[in-house]
């Protein structure tokens, strides 16, 4: 396969074209960005290990019965991938509160929820990715009825094949965001990266945040907690 021309740079990741037209590669940064693009830094490594826990875990949800994007991995950095027109929703699955949640609702981080939590943001810079609900998604024609639940469906499959996968590595995931495509058939497929700048990761036992966050509230050595990370789940 060809690396052609640059599509496309976003916060995160650069995607390329190939000499195929229904395959594109993308290519993880090390650059992090919060709080809408605001806050910008950079952290050591964060690419290679985001490009590889997010093709370890879409090849298992794959045989989970998840369809996804992805390919192959062509290097640590970059991947090949289906290309896909992005749903322009952020898919939002929650366990436990936090961030966005604690603030909207007034409730303090870290408390249980009976059953998860499923919620869309749309995704559009310029409105700052406004919370959006099923019915306004529809109204707007970003995705079906019929492509809604499918996407919910997923999600919630996704969120107790990694609650338990990670789990097992002494993980608790409090919440994620997922990103849905639809390739050139018209099927939807899961998409862009299931990494720590994505989930919220606290260490089981001591509650040690293991994730982003530990960027977006400068509470030090980000690098160290991406690493561990790669350690739990890739062996690294
Ligand atoms: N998230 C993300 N991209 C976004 C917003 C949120 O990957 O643009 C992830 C975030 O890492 C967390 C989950 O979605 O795991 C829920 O985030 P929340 O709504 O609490 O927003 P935040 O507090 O991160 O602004």
């Amino acid at each position: 396969m060809e690396k052609r021309e640059q599509l496309y740079e976003g916060k995160a990741k650069r995607v390329y074209a190939t000499d195929d037209p229904e395959v594109v590669i993308v290519d993880y940064k090390d650059d992090a960005t919060a709080f809408d693009g605001t806050k910008r830094g950079t952290i050591l490594g964060k690419g290679a290990i985001n490009n590889r826990m997010t093709n370890f875990l879409m090849e298992k949800l794959e045989a989970e019965g998840v369809p996804t994007h992805y390919i192959r991995q062509l290097s640590d950095r970059e991947t090949a991938v289906k290309r896909v027109r992005i749903v322009p929703l952020e898919v939002i699955v929650r366990n436990i509160s936090a961030g966005s949640f604690s603030k909207r609702f007034g409730v303090e981080e870290g408390r249980r929820f009976d059953s998860p939590t499923l919620e869309f943001s749309y995704k559009n810079d310029a409105l700052h990715d406004p919370l959006m609900n099923a019915y306004h998604a529809v109204a707007l024609k970003l995705a079906t009825w019929k492509e809604i639940d499918i996407i919910r469906d997923y999600a919630f499959q996704v969120n107790d094949f990694l609650k338990e996968t990670l789990l097992q590595c002494g993980v608790t995931l409090v919440d994620f965001k997922l990103e849905f495509g639809k390739t050139a058939d018209g099927t939807i497929v899961l998409a862009d990266e299931i990494s720590p700048d994505t989930c919220r990761f606290w260490d089981a036992r001591t509650g040690e945040k293991l994730d982003k966050d530990r960027f977006r509230r400068d509470l030090g050595d980000p690098e160290g907690a991406y690493r561990e990370m790669a350690r739990r789940l890739l062996g690294d």
